[in-house]
């Protein structure tokens, strides 16, 4: 998309933001407001980044929230010193008014067995890794050779599909990485319970990643919603910016609008 594109999205969205009285605006982490880099462990928000989402959080009229897969220690890590509410795990947690609370979960009994099977994997994929979450394991694979990484996520896929359909549980493919999570726990369902503690005239979500379509789909036909999709593909998002740069121009401009 070109510039003069991008513009004028962003100029759209600005002026439905100022005509809200009430805002709640929704930020995925990784691949949204940070690059997707090679090691999310050195991955760290800019110092101007942090300071702009501050400054929006702190408009009595904005409800600024970060939605993330993240676990919980490792989000407030990174932005937990902000005086916002934080969703880890894809929704299964949330941080409201400073505590952390269970919001969605699930049995944790399939975790052996899908241990197991990418444990093979990581064995025979050399640079990819096994995270442990309280409500899921993901293997990732953004450090190993592309077409190897690739082929054998899609082996492991039809490995665990037969493990998959005997549990409460689904796999999340995301970017370089798989995912088995409880079926029941999905930023979408978080989504509907933040919509629902408050009115909003202006809802804004953003996000680059598989799992923020269930955040989109949820606010289809809500005529105060508008979603942005980051980067290529498919999405139910009314709106595309290519990259994290281009948020943080459309956060930027919220900002310098809103006071
Ligand atoms: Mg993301």
């Amino acid at each position: 998309m070109d510039g003069s594109a991008i513009d004028k999205q962003i100029e759209e969205l600005t002026e439905h933001a100022i005509k809200a009285g009430s805002r709640l605006i929704l930020l995925d982490f990784d691949g949204t407001l940070v690059d997707f880099t090679t090691d999310p462990v050195t991955t760290r928000p800019s110092k101007e980044l942090l300071e702009l989402l501050e400054k929006l959080a702190s408009g009595p009229q904005n409800q600024l929230i970060i939605i993330s897969g993240r676990k919980q220690d490792e989000i407030d890590r990174l932005v937990g010193h902000l005086p916002i509410d934080i969703l880890a795990e894809h929704g299964a947690f949330i941080r409201e008014n400073s505590h952390w609370k269970t919001l969605l979960n699930c049995s944790t009994d399939w975790k052996d067995e899908v241990q197991s099977v990418m444990e093979k994997y990581k064995e025979i994929t050399s640079g990819s890794f096994i995270e442990e979450k309280i409500y899921s394991l993901a293997w990732h694979y953004r450090k190993s050779q592309p077409g190897t990484g690739e082929a054998n996520a899609k082996a492991m896929i039809r490995e665990l599909d037969k493990i998959v359909s005997e549990q409460h549980i689904k796999i999340l493919r995301g970017k370089k990485v798989v995912e088995i999570i409880g079926e029941n726990i999905n930023k979408g369902v978080a989504t509907q319970y933040l919509i629902n503690r408050n009115k909003y005239d202006f809802i804004l979500a953003i996000g680059d990643d598989i799992t923020d379509e269930d955040m989109f789909r949820i606010l289809i036909n809500n005529s105060h919603a508008f979603t942005v999709k980051i980067g290529k593909g498919d999405t139910f998002a009314r709106y595309r910016l290519n990259n994290n740069q281009q948020v943080m121009h459309l956060l930027k401009r919220l900002q310098i609008a809103l006071n």
